[in-house]
């Protein structure tokens, strides 16, 4: 950006930013200077409207602000109140200390309260200045012990407040919270005691998931109650009766509690009853219906404060899985039996409560099973997407950490055939195991030894008890945390390895997680064998078998890639041919099979006198190519020397005794010898000829003059 554009945008921001402030100044020292002439002049009047304008202006725009306003917003509007009211006071008393100069107190309430501390401090000191300053030019009256104690009591009222209010909103923030958690308690309660949520079961560790798990479980829980009063008001009105009301065991199961209920007394109470208490006992262990008439005031029912108001009452089980969860009970004031319709309809009563719970049980499963499947689902898609072993893993691990937390996750593989195990994978952000990547350790009676072998994992409710339990082997030492659980890793039933995850904090595996990451153990199996199989196709695409060398066509597209990068960089490349000397004799005399090993022995020979940037590969029968970046003829020719040396001085041991075979090397150096693959493996293949016409065992490299070839 221009300098002058930078520093006029500068002026511009500190002119705007400024440009309250300077005003309330000018304001206060109108009237400070004019405070005292009580005459209403029209520049008054002009200055007036100014600070209207003003106050408005900032009064917008800190409202629009969402409770993070500039201190100097703050500060102004303070300020220009400040200004404002002192002008009003002077106009109307002619002095500071009149009639309404009380209001100057309202002014530092209404900062204290609504203000932020900091700048309503300074509006505070802000006020005792003006004050003074008025006091002092405006009305000649300097009683600096008056000024004391004034400003004394504004800071005293503006602390005094402030304090008051903080603590005021910290109290109303207190119980506003400690009323949320009694809620969230109750609606837990409610869940557990419908059988929505596992006994102290905490469903969602991320907090998102808990948001949606809470969501879900009070929908539910109010589809119940709203469901279960709309049955109790229609029976209520329908028989005619003085309260319906559904009991339901609490999750303990050792009390009874309101569930929901339709009365027309005020007298009922809302606490855990006993299941022991008198009609309620006899429903409970009977599992049958209790009818009772000619009640009177001294019987107790439990649900009513004080004596029993009621004359008959029907007391229904509800049965639920075999078991006496609640109780519907019905009563009414008039001594009128329950007639045997009247007990059908409400033993149907209960059952539509019963149906009514069982059905949002059903809702929550199907809800929580179709979040599983989603991670399960976007688990199997990245798993699916990743080719290589290691980027299968990342991604196993990553999708177990939608399902659970974890601080550590590894992973190892098994080998059937040496019956060793290898961590091939090994992550922790605190814990100290990434240096377990790489060990090997023998098949034994540790945790992951057993998953192998059992395909189930281990340890039990994955709790881990470091004192008896060996997670991998004696020698690599596993860190000290609660939680654990090793997963087989099976394929077709066979197992490939073990997906291992730690916790430190208890419990971290439980029953709510465990299914899901066993699904994803197998789905991660199932990717790891596909990726073995992918990384074998390739190998077995781009290697030759009997050597390990690239292949023909693989040489050929990187000799290529070689080529251009040479081109481009202009850099000096040199390919080197290689051909053993009379290989058909040694086939013929040997047999084909010492044939194969003179030809391994020529490819170890080259595995190991290449450089890592070295491409080396089998041409075909017992010809070798190899394909050097950046070297010069001499370079190559010494490569050239190294091989057909090594290979000279090896000997073979046959059946037929000791074999010894040499080799031809023939060198093309880029860009002399060719700016073409095609020209340079041409090059390079008429100077292993020369070699060989030169009497073979030798390197030779090709000459620009051709036919002129020079053996070397
Ligand atoms: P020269 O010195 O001129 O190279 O003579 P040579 O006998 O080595 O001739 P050439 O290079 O043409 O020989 C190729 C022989 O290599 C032919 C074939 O029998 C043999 N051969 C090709 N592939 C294999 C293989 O995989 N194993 C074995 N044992 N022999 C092979
Ligand atoms: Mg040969
Ligand atoms: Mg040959």
């Amino acid at each position: 950006m221009d300098a002058t554009v930078r520093v006029t945008l500068l002026v511009r921001r500190a002119a705007r930013a400024s440009f309250g402030l300077v005003l309330t100044c000018a304001l206060a020292a109108f009237v400070v200077l004019r405070g005292g002439a009580a005459a209403v002049g029209p520049e008054l009047v002009t200055l007036g409207c100014l600070w209207l304008l003003l106050v408005a202006k900032r009064l917008r725009s800190k409202l629009r602000l969402t409770g993070d306003a500039p201190f100097l917003l703050d500060f102004e509007l303070g300020a220009l109140l400040s200004v404002g009211l002192d002008a009003v006071l002077l106009r109307l008393d002619g002095t500071l200390s009149g009639r309404f100069s009380p209001a100057i107190y309202v002014l530092i309430a209404l900062v204290a309260s609504y203000g932020r501390p900091v700048p309503g401090l300074f509006v505070v000191g802000w006020i005792v200045v003006l004050d003074a300053l008025i006091r002092y030019k405006a009305l000649g009256e300097p009683n600096y012990e008056a000024l004391a104690t004034q400003a004394a009591f504004a800071c005293a009222f503006a602390l005094l407040n402030l304090v008051l209010l903080r603590a005021e909103v910290a109290r109303v923030r207190i119980t506003a919270r400690a009323r949320i958690e009694d809620e969230l308690l109750r609606l837990r309660d409610d869940a557990r005691s419908y059988r929505l949520l596992g006994a102290g079961e905490a469903r969602g560790e991320k907090a998102e998931e808990q948001n949606t798990e809470e969501r879900l479980t009070r929908s539910s829980v109010d589809e119940i109650h709203q469901s279960v009063h709309y049955a109790l008001d229609l029976l209520r009105h329908c028989l005619d009766l003085y309260t319906a009301v559904l009991l339901w065991r609490t999750n303990s199961g050792t009390h009874l509690r309101i569930s929901e209920l339709s009365t027309a007394s005020d007298d009922v109470r809302d606490a855990p009853f006993s299941i022991g208490d008198g009609v309620l006992a006899a429903v409970l262990t009977k599992k049958e219906a209790v009818l009772l008439e000619n009640l009177g005031p001294s019987y107790i029912v439990p649900y009513y404060v004080g004596g029993c108001p009621v004359r008959a009452l029907a007391a229904i089980p509800v049965v639920d899985d075999g078991i006496v969860r609640g109780v519907l009970a019905l009563d009414r004031i008039d001594n009128r039996p329950f007639s045997s319709h009247e007990h059908d309809l409400a033993a149907q009563a209960a059952h539509y409560c019963l149906r009514a719970i069982q059905n949002e049980r059903i809702f929550v499963q199907l809800e929580r099973a179709k979040v599983e499947q989603g991670k399960l689902y976007r688990a199997a898609q990245a798993l699916g997407a990743a080719l290589s072993e290691k980027d299968v893993v990342e991604a196993g691990v990553r999708a177990a950490r939608e399902i659970a937390s974890f601080d550590l996750a590894a992973v190892t593989t098994w080998d059937e055939a040496t019956r060793m195990h290898q961590v091939c994978a090994a992550k922790s952000e605190e814990l100290a195991i990434e240096q377990l990547v790489g060990q090997r350790f023998a098949h034994n009676t540790g945790l992951v030894s057993m998953v192998v072998t059992n395909r189930f994992p281990l340890p039990y409710k994955g709790e881990f008890d470091r004192t008896h339990q060996v997670v991998l082997t004696k020698r690599l030492a596993w860190p000290n945390i609660p939680s654990l659980l090793v997963l087989p890793l099976l394929h077709h039933g066979r197992p490939l390895g073990t997906l291992i995850l730690g916790a430190k904090r208890r419990h971290a595996f439980g029953d709510t997680v465990r299914p899901t990451l066993e699904v994803l153990a197998s789905h991660l199996a199932v990717s790891l064998s596909n990726a073995r199989m992918v990384h074998k196709l390739e190998t077995m695409a781009t290697t030759d078998g009997m050597t390990g060398l690239f292949n023909k066509r693989s040489m050929l597209e990187q000799a290529k890639a070689k080529m251009s990068a040479a081109l481009r960089f202009r850099r000096q490349l040199s390919v080197l041919v290689c051909d053993i000397d009379f290989f058909k004799s040694v086939n013929d005399t040997y047999g084909h099979d010492v044939g194969d090993v003179v030809i391994k022995g020529l490819s170890e020979i080259l595995k190991r006198q290449k450089r890592a940037t070295d491409i080396v590969a089998r041409f075909g029968g017992e010809e070798f190519v190899v394909v050097c970046e950046q070297t010069d003829l001499a370079g190559a020719r010494l490569l050239g020397e190294r091989i057909r040396d090594e290979l000279e001085k090896t000997v073979f041991q046959t059946p037929n005794g000791p074999l010894k075979v040499t080799c031809s090397v023939g060198i093309a150096t880029f860009p002399e010898a060719g700016v073409t693959w095609d020209n340079l493996f041409k090059a390079a293949d008429d100077a292993l000829y020369a070699s060989k016409r030169g009497g073979r065992n030798r390197v030779s490299a090709w000459q620009p003059l051709a036919p002129r070839i020079k053996a070397g």
